[in-house]
């Protein structure tokens, strides 16, 4: 859950800690935890906490050094968050899928994936970057490049500071999971394990189509059933893939064009207190 991540805020103030990119393996080896990257059979990321001693283990077969960070990130969250490890749970062994979902349940994998995101992209730094700009791909590449991130990790910390996107994670033609951010108000028709829908660019890449790198508009049916969907709003998508793990990052958002003949149908109640001059601008 996201209240995790204020751990991480607090592990970094405890250590003064202020670097940014921030080396997770620095903040290890402050804290007394050896870091190593091994041959593993079994996980992507493990930690063990034997007789007070505290290791964390990274798959060295790991392509990427940004996955690498956040393998590392997020089993510092399991050592660091409280009732991870117990007398009873004194290791966690994390499969690529762990350490790569986040969802909002009360679950030990999402807690340190929420940690990691807020220790490797901190609030004070990561949100005046983002806050007052448009999503795209060239912000999310510089973000990456920044603090050293995934795209997969940056997106979803986008979307806690920019909460009128959505994020879905594809593989293999079928989503894998998603991230509502709490200002998109449209259902999204995005069960995990239900094919891509064909009028997605999402699809298009996994059928080996070149597809944009920005938002462009789509039939509002291939992200939401929304009955409610108005006709003037449009649903932008903008999927971002991956040959090589063949998995695709969409983030969606809806663009409200009201046009006047709405407005004269529309309840006045949906415009709260704005007056009617309001009503009318472009
Ligand atoms: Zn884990």
């Amino acid at each position: 859950m996201k209240g995790s991540a204020s751990y991480a805020a607090q592990l970094r103030k405890e250590i003064n800690y202020t670097k940014i990119p921030v080396d997770p393996v620095e903040i290890a080896i402050q804290k007394g935890i050896e870091v190593s990257e091994d041959d593993a059979e079994g996980y992507t990321g493990m930690l063990l906490v034997v007789d007070g001693e505290a290791l964390i283990s990274v798959k060295k077969a790991l392509r990427e050094p940004s996955r690498k960070k956040f393998t590392v990130a997020h089993e510092l969250g399991h050592f660091t968050i409280p009732g991870h490890i117990t007398p009873e749970r004194t290791s966690f062994q994390c499969s690529d899928k762990d350490i790569s979902s986040f969802g909002k349940a009360d679950n030990r994998e999402f807690e340190a994936n929420w940690f990691a995101s807020e220790l490797l992209m901190p609030e004070e730094h990561f949100k005046k970057r983002v806050q007052y700009k448009d999503l795209s791909k060239s912000l999310l590449d510089a973000l990456c490049a920044e603090f050293g991130t995934s795209l997969t990790a940056t997106g979803m910390r986008c979307i806690t500071f920019k909460p009128e996107y959505a994020m879905v994670y594809s593989e293999n033609s079928r989503i894998n999971w998603f991230h509502i951010g709490e200002e998109f108000k449209y259902f999204l028709d995005v069960r995990p394990g239900s094919p891509v829908h064909k009028d997605s660019f999402a699809y298009d890449f996994f059928k080996g189509t070149a597809i944009p790198d920005s938002f462009n508009e789509v039939p509002s049916n291939a992200w939401t059933g929304d009955s409610k969907f108005r006709n003037s709003s449009k649903v932008m998508e903008m999927s971002i893939g991956s040959s090589t793990y063949n998995h695709v990052l969409t983030f969606l958002f809806v663009d409200h064009e009201e046009d006047d003949e709405e407005v004269y149908d529309d309840d006045p109640d949906d415009y709260g207190e704005l007056d009617g001059y309001m009503k009318f601008r472009k």
